[in-house]
């Protein structure tokens, strides 16, 4: 971006990434974190890296990984999803960007890795699927990506509480409800005997609970590995993360969880956190928290709780609820001192809508590639992400990005241009 603005007087890119790495060096923040776990079924899985490099072998362009995988079923799409997903989601972004082109990038590569996790996955023929909540930071910026319903949210150093994460519960989505119908599944609660409904929404086949997930073969592909993603710049002040299973959000709300807590260093809050939903619920569930803590360099203590305006709720809603339809993109730059700063929210369940190359930075799909699985493609074998859709009377199905052709195959499969695999299991189990 900064060798666009500089119009036709080109800036080396080696130039360009000095500049960035000095910058980088005086304005990174310290990443403490803490977790803690009570396990009841051994399905809750956690993914802690904390010296991730963007350019392999500098160790200056450091970034965290934290990440949170709930199991259903089994483990196996948990232990799966974090052996592979990130490096799904890095072999996605192109190796020549700068910081702001990598940040770009993200949101996009979070959602071909994620799709090419639930699609490998799903050659191994395994039952059981995972939620995932990936959390990805770099510097002040925070990128949240997230399927099912564990939750990542945000306390800013000024007291105000934001959720990074959605909530792919189909008793809580409406929006998800209607995707799932629309695309050939059937939404409704538990049947027994004598003809009641009980429990809560479930989506048929299969009685899962969740909307999104990676996994879950056995169930309709309507349940789509796509996430909800998010990313924010914190101010220097920094802020507190609680990135927890549901374990603990079924005991706990998010104030509560956050007035446990605040002001105990990261580890210690985790295992607070912990204990108190065990303490609210039993160990109902497995319950697994992980805080981290984003703090201006050297300031090794969270913020005073006497300074916080403590207990007083403030939900800020800067992100108000839309519509899963609707993209934002807000122009990065000068953000004010204390206020967290929206750059991306996006979580539809469309692929075309998802990796079109609208997002404002060069585009980062190569024309023989596949944008999903990154797979080598011969001159025009590519299908066009936009083939088949008529938005606005211009089909453009010779535009990018490209899917293969099995890629393409798993995107009709989500969008129920496919007969799912297995339709006779209707209501006959139930998960959770
Ligand atoms: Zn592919």
């Amino acid at each position: 971006m900064a060798a666009k603005a500089a119009g036709n007087q080109t800036v080396p890119l080696a130039v360009l990434l000095k500049r960035e790495l000095t910058s980088e060096k005086i304005d990174k923040p310290d990443v403490l974190h803490g977790q803690a776990s009570q396990s009841k079924k051994g399905e809750d899985f956690t993914l802690l890296k904390l010296d991730c490099q963007r350019i392999p072998g500098d160790g200056v362009t450091t970034f965290s990984v934290f990440a949170l995988f709930d199991g259903h079923n089994g483990s196996a799409a948990a232990i799966y999803a974090k052996e592979n997903l990130l490096n799904n989601i890095l072999c996605a972004i192109p190796s020549d960007l700068s910081r702001d082109e990598w940040l770009a990038a993200l949101p996009r590569a979070l959602v071909a890795g994620f799709v090419k996790t639930d699609k490998d996955f799903q050659t191994r023929a395994r039952t059981s699927g995972t939620t995932v909540t990936f959390v990805i930071i770099d510097g002040w910026v925070v990128t949240v990506a997230s399927v099912g319903d564990s939750r990542c949210i945000l306390e800013s150093a000024e007291g105000s509480v934001y959720y990074l994460s959605a909530d792919h519960r189909l008793e809580a989505n409406e929006e998800e409800v209607e995707r799932i119908t629309a695309s050939g599944g059937e939404v409704g609660r538990l049947n027994v005997v004598g003809g009641a409904e009980i429990g809560p929404l479930r989506c048929w086949p299969g009685g899962l609970c969740l909307s999104r997930s990676i996994g879950d073969m056995d169930v309709g592909e309507f349940i789509v590995p796509v996430p909800h993603v998010k990313q924010v710049k914190l101010s220097n002040a920094g802020g507190r993360l609680i990135i927890s299973s549901d374990g603990v959000w079924d005991a706990l709300t998010c104030e509560e969880a956050l007035n446990c807590s605040r002001g105990l260093p990261a580890d210690v809050a985790a295992n607070q956190i912990v204990k108190e939903a065990v303490q609210v619920k039993g160990l109902r569930d497995d319950t697994t928290c992980i805080v981290v803590d984003i703090l201006p360099p050297e300031k090794v203590t969270p913020t005073d709780p006497s300074q916080k305006r403590q207990g007083m709720g403030v939900f800020k809603n800067m992100f108000r609820r839309r519509s899963c339809e609707s993209t934002s993109h807000s122009d990065r730059g000068y953000s004010q001192p204390d206020v967290v700063e929206e750059i991306f929210e996006e979580g539809s369940a469309m692929l075309a809508k998802r990796l079109d190359a609208e997002y404002p930075i060069r585009n980062m799909f190569k024309l023989f590639i596949c944008a999903v699985c990154q797979v080598e493609m011969k001159p025009n074998e590519g299908i066009s992400v936009h083939a088949g859709l008529s938005q606005h009377g211009k089909l453009r199905p010779w535009d990018g990005p490209f899917l293969c052709q099995s890629c393409q195959g798993k995107k009709e499969a989500m969008e129920g241009k496919r007969p799912s695999r297995d339709s006779s299991s209707r209501r006959s189990t139930g998960s959770e």
